[in-house]
This record gives C-alpha cells, structure tokens and sequence, in this order.
C-alpha cells in the first residue's frame, strides 16, 4: 500500500525463485477458498475434495493490506465416503438415496422437510447430530435406487465428480447395489460455496474496503459457487479496468517495506538450519481439528489460540530446500493468519449457527437477537486482529 492505497503486489517465481513487483492502478483478487486449514478424510492434504492449493492467500494479503473480511468462522464442511476426499454425495442424494444410521433408520427428516434433498450444511448437521447422539456410524443407502438410476449414478455421476469414486468402492468391495456406503463429515473449508457467507466484504462494484484492491468470486462474502464467481469476475474485472482507466499513476511504493518483505520471504531457504514447512502445516491442522474444530468452546478458542501463537512464534525456524518448498512456507504464513482468523471470530460469536458451519458446545442455541449478522476482522493496532459485530441489514455485500 502507498498512502492507504493498494498500489500493486509482489510475488515471486517459484521456479526460479526471481522476486518481482508488480504495480498496478488497481489491483484484484481472485484466489478462490481456503482449504488444507483442517485434516481431511483421505488424511493427504493435498488429495481433497477441494483445489489444494486454494490457501486463502487472497484473505490473508487483503487483511494485511486492511481489508476487512466478514464471518471466517462461518466454514463449511459437507458429507464424504469415509476415508475418501470425494465429492459425489449430492449425486446420491439427488438421484434418491437416503442417509441412515447405524439402526438403519433414516435421520433427515427429523432436521428438514426436504429430508435427503435439505441443504449440504444441515445433511452435515443431521449426520453429524446421529452420530454424536450415539448412532453412527451413518451411512447412505442406494440399495433401492431402480437399475437405471444406479447405471446413471455410477457411470455417469460419481465418475465425474472424483474419477477414482468407483475404483474406490471396488478396493473396498462395496456394491452400491447391495451395501452401504459409510460416510464422514469432512472437508472444511472457508468457502465460496452456494450459501456460504465468509470472506473478503466488497460493495456493490466488488471494491474491499481498503482504496484501489477490488475481490471477485470465492475469497468473497457474496460468491455463491460458480454462477456467483462468473458474475462476480465479469462485473468486479469490468469495474477495475475502468477505475484503472481514470488514474493516471499507479502511485510510488514504500522501498522500505518492499526491502523488509524481500527478506522475511527469502529468509527460509538462506536459512542454514530448520524444521521443513511440512512439521508446521501438519501442526497447524492439528491445532485447528483440536480446538477450532466441530464442537468450539471459549476455554478451547483461547487454548488454540495460544497455540497458533506459540507456532507463529516457531516461524523463524521453517527452512525451505528449494523455490517450491519456499512457496509452501509462504502459504503456510497465509494458513496460519486465517486459522487466527477463524478463531478469534468464533470466539466472538457466543451462539451455533448455520447447521455445523459454527457450533459452539457452550452456546448450542442460535441467538438472533445478539447474533444475526456479521463478524467483521480487521488489521488493528500493532498487528492484532480486531472483530466487530454488524447486524445483518448493515453489512456491504
Ligand atoms: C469438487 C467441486 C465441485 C463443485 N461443483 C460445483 C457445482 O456443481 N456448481 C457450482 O456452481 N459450483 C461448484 N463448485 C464450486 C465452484 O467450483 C467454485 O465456487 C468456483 O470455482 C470459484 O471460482 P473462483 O474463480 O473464485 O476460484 P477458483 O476457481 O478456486 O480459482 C482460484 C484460483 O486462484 C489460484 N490461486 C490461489 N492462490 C493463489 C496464489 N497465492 N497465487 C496465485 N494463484 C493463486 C488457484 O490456483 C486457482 O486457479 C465446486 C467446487 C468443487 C471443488
């Protein structure tokens, strides 16, 4: 930033490890979600349901530039084949199967009219309510599907939402036609999904808060899925390039802070001796699943807290082998602030919301009253991490 302004990025080439600036007279952003914060159900944070190497690096550089974002703590997780990082439920799902537990007895209708057809975020709390009631594991049941139906949903469905699916259920001897499916809640992520509400606050012509950076698509609040990431990319694109038009001088940059950035980037591969990048991502998720994770209580909030602090602490001792290692350790930094994110905001918002997108075990009940709207984190002072409520009829989507 220059004079409160964004006046470009600065990156680097991680094949060659050359660091380069880039000014620009506007600036946008469109890394997409955040995921790899939690472990997931293939245990591989890099075999996910989701795009790995969305890292929230968006989120992160627009807070440290003063952005504000809204609801971090808002995630999202959805339904997968035990064991496996697999998108596909919504095809069950949409070609009728159920969803039951472990007595066989179908669960959805007691949490939506719609019972299977209910949203993604209360199949994941209906599953997620069986299971901690003591009746898991759950499973889904596709065993009365008509031959058609099941043709359909496993030639033409599942193999298209992971094309490994039905190699899957063939290691593990699974007949769709005659066994169950066991499931898990998994993949969280901070989303950019149909109906998440998380992420970078842009107005109606998709400019943040802070002068000259614009967001488009999932690092966004208003991005809902892909229609919403191709609305919002050709208006956000559309409105940048024009504002660019009517400025005449990108603006000059702070030398010293372009310096400063330089080396605390490059700092983990001049590094003689460290830990790898790996320890501390591998950390990370554990802190999270651990204490910012299903069921988020205020003792646990702060105890994550504090261990995210401890890590930051340790960061010093990452070393970094090579440029790609180096990149790794430069998400890991934006990893890092967003589980710091999410956490402070949980921890702020005293109530359950959303299905299991936010469930705080002291506060099982959803508080209108206090709570519907927005959780708002913005750079304060020395660093620190400030959270403000906004009602709902406030915030700029
Ligand atoms: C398995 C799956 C199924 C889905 N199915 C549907 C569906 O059926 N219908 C629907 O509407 N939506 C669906 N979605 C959601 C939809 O794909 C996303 O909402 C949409 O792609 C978001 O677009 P985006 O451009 O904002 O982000 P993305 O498409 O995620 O693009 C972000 C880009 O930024 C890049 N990037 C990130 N960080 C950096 C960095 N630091 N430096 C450089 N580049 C970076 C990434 O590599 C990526 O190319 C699905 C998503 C998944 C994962």
């Amino acid at each position: 930033t220059h004079r409160k302004k964004v006046a470009g990025a600065v990156g680097f080439n991680v094949r060659n490890g050359n660091f380069c600036i880039v000014r620009s007279k506007t600036t946008l952003l469109a890394t997409g979600d955040a995921v790899r914060l939690w472990p997931n159900a293939s245990g591989l944070p890099f075999n996910t349901w989701q795009s790995p190497f969305n890292n929230g690096a968006g989120h992160a550089m627009a807070f440290r530039a003063g952005a504000s974002l809204a609801n971090m703590e808002l995630t999202v997780n959805t339904l997968v084949p035990k064991g496996f990082s697999a998108a596909g439920l919504n095809a069950f799902m949409g070609m009728g199967a159920y969803l039951v537990n472990s007595l066989g007895e179908r669960y959805m209708q007691k949490v939506h009219p719609m019972a299977e057809g209910a949203p993604r975020y209360l199949l994941a709390l209906g599953t997620y309510r069986e299971m901690k009631g003591g009746r898991g594991p759950c499973y889904v049941d596709s065993r009365h599907l008509p031959k058609e139906a099941m043709h359909y949903l496993t030639t033409r469905l599942l193999p298209v939402d992971k094309d490994t699916f039905m190699i899957f259920c063939k290691q593990k001897g699974l007949n769709l036609e005659k066994d169950l499916l066991e499931i898990d809640i998994s993949e969280t992520q901070i989303a950019g999904i149909t109906g998440s509400v998380s992420g970078l606050v842009i107005d109606e012509e998709g400019k943040t808060t802070v002068d000259r950076l614009y967001a488009a698509g999932a690092c966004t609040v208003p991005s809902y899925a892909l229609s919403g990431a191709l609305a919002t990319g050709y208006t956000v694109g559309s409105e940048a390039a024009k504002v660019a038009l009517t400025i005449s001088d990108a603006g000059g940059y702070n030398k010293e802070d372009v310096e400063k950035e330089f080396r605390a980037v490059y700092a983990p591969v001049n590094r003689k001796e460290g830990l790898p990048c790996q320890r501390f991502e591998n950390k990370l998720r554990q802190i999270m699943a651990d204490y910012v994770g299903d069921i988020k209580t205020e003792k646990g909030l702060k105890t994550g807290l504090e261990k995210l602090k401890a890590l930051e602490e340790k960061r010093d001792e990452v070393k970094a082998e090579n440029f790609h290692e180096l990149m790794r350790v430069a998400e890991f930094r934006d990893l890092l602030l967003i589980g710091e994110l999410v956490a402070k905001a949980a921890l702020e918002r005293k109530e359950s919301r959303m299905g299991s997108a936010h469930i705080r075990g002291d506060y099982p009940a959803t508080d209108d009253e206090h709570f519907h709207g927005s959780m708002i984190l913005k750079k304060g002072r020395a660093n620190t991490i400030q959270v403000t409520f906004e009602p709902a009829n406030k915030t700029a989507q």
